[in-house]
């Protein structure tokens, strides 16, 4: 077989598209240890797409070389010719790309008083020279695919090749958030990236590329992970759950540098948030692991970014379990200013809207003196606001809370201020509640404001509860004055035969009596008056919805079914030892922060947030 044909038919494997290019291009550059790294594009990459460097060059010699098959240099570099091909360096790119394009190569070695042009079309050397050139490489490919016609009209529309490279740059950009990158499309500029300043953490730096590159990946919205041990190392940010997108798009893994799918990873990190993410949604991550590379596989297959650990089910734990740590150590509470995730996270504070929680005096007029723009002083301790707070909402009672609807366990006693708080330290003394529209459970927090959602607080609370029960302990039961006989449809019978234990463990006091009837003598404690007759049928109701619907199973879906049941709901107002309630126990639970569903439970309006907004944009 003719060499030229061999390479064209090779090329097929490597160069698909100009964003394929784009990308061997690229990571070329950042194996020669640039530190800035430009990518320019015409026409969608099919007219042009060109990279250029200021890493280490090459001699006249390799500038040749480089295009001939299995022409890496990286064996000079690294002796270990296994681990050589794990990383994916085969010296097949460029010659692939030449086969296959009109490439113009200069070159020049810092060292080096001269550099080197050379030019190959279709797999073909036409020109070789000296030629003056910065230190540094860079390769232009011009009119990709211009000898296989065939492939050529294989691209898609400019719109979509450009995406391509769009997420091609972007990926690289990821990969060494230290190097300086911008892109260039049709002499505009799409990106301008900085490299990192000296002396920044690669922390430092890869939450700045963050944020450059997708903007709405500002550093609030990212939780940092990091974890090493003797096999691997992983570090980088995951997203924080609200900002889960329904598209899989944003996720990106870096096995010692190189971009690598993995489907297995993907999984564990999503696995990691469990609950915290919404039905459906795909969490946000950067995640870099550095692994010896005799223990990972990068698939030979040259376009190919699958990876294979030889210790796949280690490596899915320790994903797992280091994403899990860093939620678990995140302030997840949302921030009052937080996108348009919820619309819990949207709601607007009447200017006075407290008056309608029971048993509590309205707001203060707003204060009567306000201060100049200049002189705005940091909120909390003003003096005129501490005097009122001192007349006005009451603070609560304090000690046991006496069982009113709202019915919690006894065993679950209200939590010491310091402790379960939503950041440590973060309470103020005596605490003061309120609620607001008998939906939203209001309290001053150290760092500002801290806004409830009743109902996902409560489903919360009953949610975690209920797996205690059936994990363990009994629950509580509260003996109906008079049991009542229900009768069940068939399906419900055997449903209830399936679920008879946990639902004992739950606080149902239960009897069969026949085939199709029961006698409910008792229901968990939490049961809110009123409800107790028909609660059983609603749980039944609620557990199938729940199992068609979003195939849950077993005691999760029992215990979602019953805090979904029994929560209170919006429009039920609170005494002041209820809603304290409800927040101290909120914060006993291991997950506070959002509702079974994956809702969130809490909103927190920070005194900076307030502080931004009175400042009418100034500073
Ligand atoms: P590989 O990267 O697998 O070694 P390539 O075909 O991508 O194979 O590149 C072949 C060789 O060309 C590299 O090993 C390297 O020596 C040289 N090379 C390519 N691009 C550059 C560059 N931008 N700067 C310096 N050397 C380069
Ligand atoms: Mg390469």
């Amino acid at each position: 077989m003719p060499d030229v044909l061999a390479s064209k038919i090779a090329a097929g494997e490597v160069v698909q598209r100009p964003a394929s290019v784009a990308k061997e291009l690229m990571e070329n550059a950042l194996d020669a240890g640039a530190a800035s790294v430009s990518l320019v594009v015409r026409k969608a990459g099919s007219e042009l797409v060109q990279v250029v460097d200021d890493g280490c060059g090459m001699g006249p010699r390799d500038a040749l070389a480089c295009f001939g098959r299995h022409a890496t240099s990286k064996l000079r570099q690294i002796e270990d010719l296994e681990r050589l091909a794990t990383l994916g360096f085969r010296g097949e790119a460029l010659a692939s790309i030449a086969a296959v394009a009109q490439v113009e190569l200069r070159t020049r070695r810092v060292g080096d008083a001269v550099g080197t042009c050379v030019r190959v079309e279709g797999g073909r050397c036409v020109e070789e020279r000296p030629c003056a050139a910065p230190p540094g490489t860079s390769v232009a490919v011009r009119n990709l695919f211009y000898n296989v016609p065939a492939r050529r009209n294989f691209l898609k529309t400019p719109a979509t090749e450009f995406k391509h490279l769009v997420e091609t740059f972007q990926t690289q950009a990821l990969s060494n958030p230290a190097a300086a990158f911008s892109l260039v499309h049709d002499d505009v500029e799409v990106y301008r990236l900085p490299g990192a300043p000296e002396g920044a953490s690669f922390e430092e730096a890869l939450a700045r590329r963050l944020a450059d590159l997708f903007g709405d990946q500002d550093p609030e919205k990212l939780v940092p992970v990091e974890e090493t041990t003797s096999y691997l190392s992983v570090r980088g940010f995951v997203g924080r759950p609200e900002h889960a997108k329904r598209s899989r798009g944003d996720q990106f893994t870096f096995v010692n540098g190189r971009v690598v799918k993995s489907r297995a990873l993907d999984h564990a990190v999503a696995s990691a948030y469990g609950e915290l993410l919404p039905e459906g949604r795909h969490p946000f991550f950067a995640l870099f692991l550095a692994v010896d590379p005799r223990h990972v596989d990068v698939n030979v297959h040259p376009t190919k970014t699958e990876v294979k650990f030889d210790d796949e089910r280690g490596v899915y734990g320790f994903i797992r379990a280091v994403v899990k740590k860093g939620l678990a150590e995140a302030d997840l509470a949302l921030p009052f200013a937080a996108g348009p995730a919820t619309t819990a996270a949207r709601v607007t504070l009447p200017a006075s809207g407290f008056a309608d929680a029971p048993g509590l005096p309205p707001l203060p007029d707003a204060p009567a003196s306000v201060p100049g723009p200049a002189a705005v002083p940091p909120l909390r301790p003003a003096r005129g606001e501490g005097d009122g707070a001192s007349e006005r909402p009451a603070p609560l009672p304090s000690g046991p809370i006496p069982s009113g609807n709202l019915r919690f366990p006894s065993r679950l006693t209200p939590v010491p201020e310091e402790e379960g708080a939503p950041e440590a330290g973060e309470q103020v003394g005596e605490r003061t509640i309120w609620q607001l529209h008998n939906r939203y459970v209001l309290t001053p927090i150290a760092t500002g404001l801290l806004v409830l959602d009743q109902q996902a607080a409560h489903e919360r609370i009953l949610y975690e509860r209920a797996l205690t029960a059936m994990e363990g302990g009994m629950a509580a039961s509260q003996q109906l004055l008079f049991p009542h006989t229900l009768d069940v449809a068939p399906a419900d019978a055997a449903l209830l035969d399936e679920l008879m234990e946990d639902l004992r463990a739950l606080g149902f006091d239960l009897e069969k009596l026949s085939g199709r009837s029961v006698l409910v003598r008792g229901v968990p404690s939490e049961v809110r008056l009123g409800n107790e007759r028909a609660i059983l049928e609603d749980l039944l109701a609620q557990y199938r919805a729940n199992r068609e619907g979003f195939q849950l199973e077993g005691r999760e879906n029992l215990a979602r079914s019953l805090a979904r049941r029994s929560a209170i709901k919006p429009g039920h107002p609170l005494k002041p030892d209820e809603a304290r309630a409800l927040i101290d126990q909120l914060f006993t639970c291991r997950m506070p922060y959002v509702d079974p569903g994956g809702r969130p439970t809490m909103v927190k309006l920070t005194v900076e947030e307030l502080e931004r907004r009175f400042s009418r944009g100034g500073g």
